[in-house]
Formats: C-alpha cells, sequence, structure tokens
C-alpha cells in the first residue's frame, strides 16, 4: 500500500487565499488592513527566515506587517517594553515575538507579557487556559495547522484513537486538546513512554511531534492510520520529519510529507490568526 501524501502546500494556499478575500472584505469596510508586527532579538539566521517568510506571507494577504529586529544584547526589560508598546499600539493586530531569544531573556516572561487578543501565535498562558478550558481564544498556528489538514482530509475524529508523540507547549499538547475537544480519544506520549511503537500503533490517526529523526517507524503505525508529522529535523541531507516516510508510506492511509505537510500551514494559520485578532478588535 502506498499512503495518499497530503499535501500541506496546496491546502495552506487554499486558506491563504480565503484569508486574503476575507482581508479585502475587513479592508473595505474598516478602512485599514489587519496588521502583523514581529520581533527578533540577536540574529538567528533561522528566525529571520521564518519571519521573512511571515511577512512575504502578509502582503500576498492583503495585510499589513512591521518589524522590530533588536540587537543580541537587549535586555529582558528592553523587550518587555517594546511589548507593552505594541499591545497598546492602535494599529497593531497582532504581535508575534520570534523564539528563540537570548539567553540573558526569558521567553516565558515575554510571551506572558504579550496582550493575550493580539497573541496571533497562541502561546499566552491566557490563551493556553482558555484551550484548556476548551473556550475559544487565540490557537497556537501549528496545532490549528494539524488540524486544519484533518478536517481538508476529512479525518472522522469522533471516537477515533488518537495518539500524540510529543508534549511541548508549543505543540504536543495543544494538538492534544484540540483532537480531544473533536472527540476522539487520546493518548500523549513522550520521552518516558514505555514501548511507543507499541502505543503508538493503537492509532488512527498519529501525530509525531518530537524533533527525533526518523523515529517513528512502519512498526509504530496501524495499517490504514493517518500520519501527521510536525518533525523538522535539519540535517546534512536537509530537512527530515520525525517519521520515516518511506517505510510508513507502505503502512499508513495518509501521510503527511516533510517538507511541504504541516509546515505551510503554520504560516496560514498565523494569517488566520491575525485577521482574527483584527476582528475581534474592531
Ligand atoms: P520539544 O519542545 O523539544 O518537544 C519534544 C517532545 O518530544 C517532548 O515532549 C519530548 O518528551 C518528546 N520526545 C523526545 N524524544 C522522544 C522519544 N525518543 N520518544 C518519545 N517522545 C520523545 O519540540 P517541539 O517544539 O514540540 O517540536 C517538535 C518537532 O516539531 C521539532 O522537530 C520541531 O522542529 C517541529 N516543529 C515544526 C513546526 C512546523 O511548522 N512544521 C512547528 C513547530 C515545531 P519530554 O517532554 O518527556 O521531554
Amino acid at each position: 500500500m502506498a499512503a495518499r501524501l497530503i499535501d500541506g502546500k496546496a491546502v495552506a494556499s487554499e486558506v491563504r487565499a480565503r484569508v486574503a478575500s476575507e482581508v479585502a472584505d475587513f479592508t473595505a469596510e474598516h478602512g485599514h488592513a489587519p496588521r502583523l508586527a514581529t520581533v527578533i532579538v540577536g540574529d538567528d539566521p533561522a528566525s529571520e527566515i521564518y519571519v521573512a517568510n511571515k511577512h512575504k506571507a502578509c502582503k500576498e494577504a492583503g495585510m499589513g506587517s512591521v518589524h522590530h529586529g533588536l540587537g543580541g544584547e537587549t535586555t529582558e526589560a528592553e523587550l518587555l517594553e517594546l511589548v507593552a508598546a505594541l499591545g497598546e499600539d492602535e494599529d497593531v493586530d497582532g504581535i508575534l515575538v520570534q523564539l528563540p531569544v537570548p539567553e540573558q531573556i526569558d521567553p516565558d516572561r515575554v510571551v506572558a507579557a504579550i496582550d493575550p487578543g493580539k497573541d496571533v501565535d497562541g502561546l499566552t498562558p491566557v490563551n493556553a487556559g482558555l484551550l484548556a478550558q476548551g473556550m475559544p481564544g487565540l490557537l497556537s498556528c501549528t496545532p490549528a495547522g494539524v488540524m486544519e489538514l484533518l478536517r481538508h482530509e476529512d479525518v472522522d475524529l469522533e471516537g477515533a484513537e488518537a495518539v500524540v508523540v510529543g508534549r511541548s507547549r508549543l505543540v504536543g499538547v495543544p494538538v492534544a486538546r484540540l483532537l480531544l475537544a473533536a472527540n476522539a480519544t487520546v493518548t500523549v506520549c513522550h520521552s518516558r513512554t514505555r514501548n511507543l511503537a507499541a502505543v503508538c500503533s493503537r492509532a488512527d490517526v498519529l501525530v509525531a511531534a518530537v524533533g527525533v529523526p526518523r523515529l517513528i517507524g512502519a512498526d509504530a503505525v496501524k495499517p490504514g492510520a493517518v500520519v501527521i508529522d510536525v518533525g523538522m529535523n535539519r540535517g546534512e541531507d536537509g530537512v527530515c520529519g520525525d517519521v520515516d516516510q518511506e517505510a510508513v508510506a507502505e503502512v499508513a492511509a495518509a501521510l503527511t510529507p516533510v517538507p511541504g505537510g504541516v509546515g505551510p500551514m503554520t504560516v496560514a494559520m498565523l494569517l488566520v490568526n491575525t485577521l482574527t485578532a483584527a476582528r475581534a478588535r474592531v
């Protein structure tokens, strides 16, 4: 059996086109476009690329965006001051502080200082808490992208066995909460899980968000499962996921490629969140 590849690029461009059309309506109605503010502290090359892509996506969707590049010596107090100013800035709808930040800055304090209504990364304790309580808030972009892919693929989550490998605040936990909200029966695995492959092989829907190249092999996948590979592991041969794509494609019904699966969805969902945040502020 060769798994169907879930084309994240195509789904993301559908989402982006839909957002662009809604942004045009928003702009016509309110006289201004939604606007995203991004912040990078230091000169991490990967952060520069991610943020440049986010600005390009904003532009293509007809949104405004402004960037604040701060030097690597910036103090936590200086960054908190900027975050507070962006929170008060009437012209800013979304705030994204690209992580990681240099070691003199506590990322948790910075994230917690972002105005929850402008928290388009969905990472503040307020938005994480709303998600935990099943209440509406801004959703973390990658988990929201995973759910959008499952929706697009018409995956029936009601009563399905879902296994999430990884329990990070950024991906694993919010994905698990969203799957639970969609009425899946959810198991969360992590580095201390015993017999990982056996637990994973129960899954109708398996989401890998680990950061270990090709950790999930064919023995961990139930025949006919839908496998979402969130992993983005950079090595000498380029980027690979947390799933052994070649082996798992022989067992799964559907699989997201890396690259071209979950990755493009993250930027698309950032645009969705920025529009949502802007709508809530008018
Ligand atoms: P993270 O914070 O490092 O969390 C990794 C999780 O995996 C932890 O919960 C850890 O368990 C668990 N883990 C580590 N080794 C394991 C093992 N051998 N068996 C089972 N579980 C194990 O990483 P993250 O931020 O969630 O990111 C995960 C992956 O997704 C990375 O490759 C990252 O680059 C990628 N990612 C992609 C996107 C995208 O847009 N496509 C966005 C975000 C992240 P413990 O909690 O016990 O330590």
